[in-house]
């Protein structure tokens, strides 16, 4: 018998325009609270993709307050300034609209504004005390799953990047509207939709967290994902592909919450870390050696993942699949495409091995020597 616990957001809402009928949806989660603070970036913002949402809440009597100055990969800094401001007036709720780094920002700020525990006792895993103010997130791309996770990575340092992960994170509600990421470009929708499926793949294969619902929903956002992805790249407001993608990106997220990613994701957060690249990008590029290596550790799980996307039950299969994804989408491949080269290697190497948060989800062990190996392949 395999023990385990599951444990997600108690509210999800799909539904295409949503997110213009915010005030009715949320009013389960928002009650009485009538002083809500937005978090979101100047790119969202500039799209016009909460502006709807805005006018009918303000129509509805709500105050709100619009923090648009989340950037990729936020900084402890722009967290802290957001805390500060939501406290200033007096926040009573906490609305994320946006793409990983908004929803993880204001994962953080609902903690920060609503109690006393400081920032740097919060990360680890289940450090965090205090239970937030009310969240509800909005995802507006469909990759991160951040809006059903328990986790948030902020950037401490100059390129040093630090989890919390923490009960207190899952937010109230999500809420997915397709609508929002009909504007998403192609490179966007290929790199994000990607990382899902990674999220997918490393939950499915982690070493000791599985268990029969990660695996569940692993499988369903794999199909979903699979089958959606390059319509979505290459019909961009196709509804149906769109929603398929954000359902895909959430189950994904519901399953690595509870049985979190591995080497691929290891291997991608130097990338993004040392030299800025998106982080679905930057799995996307890494994850076909990974994968290649785990095969031989992994050949049961991958075979069966391929069976369940109607594929040949192998893992050569999954992988291959894998590649001409990346292929049709026209996405980059290789390190060299990204400014990274040889010498850049032993850097991000020592980065990977000292990854002691994922690196044993694996399901194959990995030296520093592998990890060099893995790189010089996609060089
Ligand atoms: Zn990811």
């Amino acid at each position: 018998m395999h023990n385990f616990s599951f444990r997600t957001v108690p509210h999800i809402v799909f539904e295409a325009g949503a997110s213009k009928r915010l005030s009715k949806l949320a009013a389960p989660v928002l009650k009485d609270a009538k002083r809500l603070f937005f978090v979101t970036d100047k790119g969202v913002r500039k799209a016009g993709l909460i502006d709807e949402a805005l006018a009918a809440l303000k129509a509805d009597g709500f105050d709100v307050f619009v923090f648009d100055e989340v950037v990729a990969d936020p900084p402890e800094a722009v967290v802290l300034g957001a805390a500060g401001k939501a406290r200033d007036f007096g926040a009573q709720a906490i609305i994320a609209f946006g793409g990983g780094s908004p929803m993880d920002t204001a994962k953080v700020v609902s903690l920060l504004a609503g109690g006393d525990q400081p920032l740097s006792e919060m990360y680890g895993v289940e450090q965090v005390q205090v239970t937030g103010l009310p969240s509800i997130m909005i995802p507006t791309t469909a990759g991160t799953g951040s809006e059903v996770t328990n986790v948030a990575v902020l950037t401490t340092g100059a390129t040093s990047k630090r989890g919390i992960a923490a009960g207190p994170l899952y937010a109230d509600m999500a809420i997915l509207d397709p609508e929002l990421t009909l504007g998403l470009p192609r490179h966007a929708t290929a790199a994000t939709g990607i990382d899902a499926m990674v999220h997918a793949i490393e939950a499915f294969t982690n070493k000791r967290s599985k268990n029969p619902v990660s695996d569940a929903l692993a499988l369903a956002a794999l199909k979903k994902l699979q089958g959606a992805i390059l319509t979505a790249c290459d019909e961009p407001s196709n509804i149906e592909a769109r929603g398929d993608m954000l359902l895909g990106a959430m189950l994904a997220g519901q399953a690595f919450s509870n049985s979190p990613v591995g080497a691929v994701h290891a291997m991608a957060y130097p990338l993004g870390g040392i030299f800025h690249v998106p982080h679905g990008l930057s799995n996307s590029v890494v994850l076909p050696p990974v994968l290649k290596f785990n095969a031989v550790a992994a050949e049961n799980l991958y075979a069966e993942m391929a069976g369940h996307l109607g594929l040949e039950a192998s893992s050569s299969a999954l992988i291959t699949e894998m590649e001409r994804i990346a292929d049709a989408t026209g996405i980059e491949t290789r390190l060299s495409q990204l400014g990274i080269s040889h010498n850049d290697i032993p850097r991000m190497a020592e980065d990977v091995a000292a990854n002691d948060r994922l690196l044993p989800n694996n399901p194959r062990e990995l030296t520093y020597d592998d990890i060099v190996r893995l790189y010089e392949e996609i060089v």
